[in-house]
């Protein structure tokens, strides 16, 4: 019987799991994942998981007796040593596993800040459930000092949760608005008024030079000055988890290059979630997206493929972020957007708006704040590639569905 093998224990692994089942394969299916915990997903651990409003159940896919009704094998808290695509075999240690495909959904890890200090006790990083577990126990009570380094989207959604919770938080940041390169200077401007509003204390600008502290993190030095902390939590960036791919020869560039099939330059070999780069058929380039939508999407359509099906992963690349009392979608395509025109509708100064990125006259990305339910006109804008006329985007009392004729 086949055997289909899923590396990983992110929602991409989960999701594939669970593709399979629910598309009547009845060949074997194992997940191999290095975390104790069955497949789980991690944007909580930011959120509410981190402020404690929510439980564990909003991370896991599933809980792990589901994987056993449903005749998949866990192999939880086992790390994948060796990827052998030419046996088409892996390694765990000197434990082995045969496979007809397997999924290479190993993620990300955070990126490490090469500064003096930053293996000290209280210096953290936010990537795994028991990462999250540690931040929340210093967090909970409030009367911290944090220190943030970093202002991408984990830093900001540390910075609003740890703010919600009775803590002192200052953001350190070397460029001068927060996620400027997630969402550029305007919108980032948008964050940096809402986190200041929130008693953030925000200081652009500033070259981060180490950590300081004896036994433990006391302060970070910026700029020849330090800023107190009881706690540091550095959120530079991931980097993909690729160790296995590249000791077995696939073709490596930014994660795990792949087909829009999901199929890597090894037969057999998948990848899929924020470890591959993957060939987006809309936008003719590799796209490497580090989303919980993209793991979810592509954990399914390497599902299908590794059926014998010929799906692609062609979806728009998706987002979504809670800070304070701000709710946030964004969908659009990165590479397009870095140049485009920003236009808005409705109002930035409320907090109530649709951005739309518009680069030729045709939508490349739309985010709207505080603003529900226009995710589906949005997409069809950009799916459709046509040019539309600016003054209808920005005009509320035109509905977003009536843009395309
Ligand atoms: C704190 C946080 C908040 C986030 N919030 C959002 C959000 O609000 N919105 C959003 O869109 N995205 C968010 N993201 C991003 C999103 O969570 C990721 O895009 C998603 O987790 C990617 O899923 P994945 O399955 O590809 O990889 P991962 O979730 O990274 O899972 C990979 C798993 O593979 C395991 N693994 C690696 N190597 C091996 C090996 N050799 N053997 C066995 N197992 C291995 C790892 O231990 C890990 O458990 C957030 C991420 C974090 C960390």
């Amino acid at each position: 019987m086949a055997h289909i093998v899923i590396i990983g224990g992110g929602v991409a692994a989960g999701k594939a799991a669970e593709t399979l089942r629910k598309e009547q394969y009845d060949g074997d299916v194992t997940i191999v994942a290095a975390e104790p915990h069955p497949p789980y997903q991690r944007p909580p651990l930011s959120k509410g998981y981190l402020q404690g409003s929510e439980g564990l159940d909003a991370a896991i896919l599933h809980p792990a007796p589901w994987y056993a009704e449903h005749d998949i094998e866990l192999r939880l808290g086992t790390e994948v040593t060796r990827l052998d695509p030419g046996a088409h075999r892996i390694e765990m240690g000197s434990d082995e596993l045969a496979y007809d495909a397997v999924l290479l959904a190993t993620g990300a890890s955070p990126r490490r800040l090469p500064i003096e200090g930053h293996d000290l006790d209280g210096v953290h990083t936010l990537r795994r459930l028991d990462d999250s577990d540690a931040l929340a126990e210093q967090l909970r009570g409030g009367g911290k000092r944090l220190v943030l380094i970093g202002s991408g989207w984990i830093g900001m959604e540390v910075a609003a949760t740890a703010r919600t919770l009775g803590n002192e938080v200052t953001v350190l940041e070397r460029d001068p608005v927060p996620l400027a390169a997630a969402v550029g200077p305007r919108m980032g401007e948008v964050f940096r008024r809402l986190h200041e509003e929130n008693g953030v204390d925000l200081r652009p600008n500033v070259n981060v030079e180490r950590i300081v502290g004896r036994d433990r993190a006391e302060g970070v030095m910026v700029d020849g000055q330090t800023v107190p902390a009881d706690l540091v939590l550095v959120g530079v960036g991931a980097v993909p988890n690729t160790a296995l791919a590249e000791a077995a020869g696939l073709t490596l560039e930014n994660g795990i290059l792949t087909e829009a099939s999901l199929r890597t330059s090894a037969p057999d070999v998948y990848a899929a979630g924020d470890v591959a780069n993957a060939y987006h058929p809309v936008i003719q380039r590799h796209l490497r997206s580090e989303h919980w939508d993209n793991a979810l999407k592509g954990g399914a359509v390497a599902a299908r493929v590794m059926m014998g099906g010929d799906a692609v992963h062609d979806g728009i690349p998706y987002f979504y972020t809670d800070q304070f009392d701000l709710g946030m979608e964004l969908s659009g395509y990165p590479p397009l957007m870095k140049d485009a025109e920003m236009l808005i509708r409705g109002d930035l100064e409320a907090r109530e708006f649709i951005a739309f990125w518009v680069q030729d006259g045709r939508v490349v990305g739309g985010m709207n704040v505080n603003v529900w339910d226009v995710q589906k006109p949005i997409k069809a804008l950009i799916r459709s590639g046509e040019r539309v006329d600016a003054g209808a985007l920005v005009d509320t009392d035109t509905p977003l569905d009536s843009i395309l004729r």
